[in-house]
């Protein structure tokens, strides 16, 4: 694959535009390049992917900003910045370009025109992004705190080699159809309680694309695609959280009409541990330690992420006496250089059983206190 090239140069923007600057250079590419502006020309869809993808990039200030930080590789879950910095598509809100799209054909593209009838269906051959693929996966305590990479099976359409997606057989060419004129859409008019009502349907000859396929593509039916099984290796970045998922764009089906391709989205969940509670970037567990420690002082060694830890008991520890572990808690997936705090929470125990010279010996120091207990 030839080197991405840089978002800002593909815009023709500085590298400190504004978003209206932004807005407005890609504006003029979309235009210039839209696939209904170049019916069949290669390089023109290619060129709007392009553009495309950059502006769904610089548009979103948190993208960009890790666009600037990392480049490419923000977005590429695969590499070290893509998982560290907790991009690699993470919680991005999508490459939605419908707000622009509708600025473009304000809103003509749903018909309109008819007083009393609803319009639906969409614009024949407007480029379309693919449907996002959202598939699940449960990680360990542990493994959402240090990061892991897993393989899962993802069931995609992948475009149907054989016929290049159109779903015509090799050979034979598709033909306007004859319902639609091409339009993708109908009108049909029809009896209601109020009169009658004329509406613009999507066409149901051919579903809104305007052209129909004469003879169909033997190995997809048609449909332009297969269904597939791939397996993919994911990185889930350190730090993650129950509940978040991984975004990974481009991962999903394939666009319609020149459009991107829909999102892989990972939807992770973190199983419970059975000694530390997480909140957030911090992580907190409850640790007992003995009446005379508590009261003389000494060290104890508590459990943590990264293993065993020495912690000093002051002399005069009172019980639910809560210590904090700087910087053994969560990585921070926004800033891989910041980690949260353990809070140890320390219980004095009551001991139990006491043989005979223990009791003696509290009884001793009861005394010292002038209390009289019971032996
Ligand atoms: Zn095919
Ligand atoms: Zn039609």
């Amino acid at each position: 694959m030839a080197e991405k090239r840089d978002y800002y140069e593909v815009l023709g923007v500085e590298k400190n535009a504004d978003d209206s600057a932004i807005k407005k250079a890609y504006r003029q590419l979309a235009k210039k390049y839209h696939p209904d502006a170049n019916p069949g020309d290669e390089t023109a869809a290619t060129k709007f992917r392009e553009a495309s993808e950059a502006y769904a990039v610089l548009s979103d200030p948190d993208k960009r900003k890790a666009y600037d930080t990392y480049g490419h590789a923000a977005f590429d879950a695969n590499s070290a910045a893509g998982a560290s910095s907790g991009f690699g598509g993470f919680d991005f809100s999508g490459m939605d370009m419908s707000d622009i799209f509708s600025e473009f054909f304000g809103g003509g593209f749903s018909g309109g025109g008819f007083s009393g009838g609803r319009t639906y269906g969409r614009r024949a051959n407007m480029p379309e992004k693919g449907d996002n693929i959202r598939v699940g996966i449960r990680i360990s305590f542990d493994e959402a705190i240090k990061g892991v990479k897993k393989n899962i099976k993802i069931r995609y359409k992948e475009t149907c080699k054989t016929c290049n997606g159109s779903g015509a057989k090799p050979g034979t060419e598709k033909t306007t159809c004859p319902r639609c004129n091409g339009a993708g859409q109908v009108r049909m008019t029809q009896q209601s309680l109020f009169g009658m009502i004329q509406q613009v349907t999507t066409c149901p000859e051919c579903h809104g694309t305007g052209s129909v396929i004469k003879e169909k593509c033997p190995d997809c039916k048609g449909a332009g695609y297969i269904n597939t099984e791939k397996t993919m290796e994911i990185s889930i970045p350190a730090g993650i959280d129950d509940g978040q998922a991984i975004r990974r764009s481009g991962g999903g089906d394939p666009g319609r009409n020149g459009g991107p391709r829909g999102d892989l989205l990972v939807e992770v969940s973190v199983s419970d541990h059975p000694f530390f509670k997480r909140q957030g970037i911090n992580i907190y567990s409850t640790e007992a330690i003995s009446f005379p420690k508590a009261a003389l002082g000494g060290t104890t060694i508590v459990k943590t992420v990264d293993g065993p830890v020495e912690l000093k008991i002051a002399a005069g520890t009172q019980s639910e006496t809560r210590t904090r572990l700087r910087g053994k808690g969560v990585p921070s997936l926004q800033n891989p250089n910041v980690r949260g705090d353990h809070y140890v929470t320390l219980v004095v125990e009551t001991p139990k059983k006491l043989n005979k010279k223990q009791k003696e010996a509290l009884k001793a120091y009861a005394e010292s206190c002038g209390e009289t207990v019971e032996a």
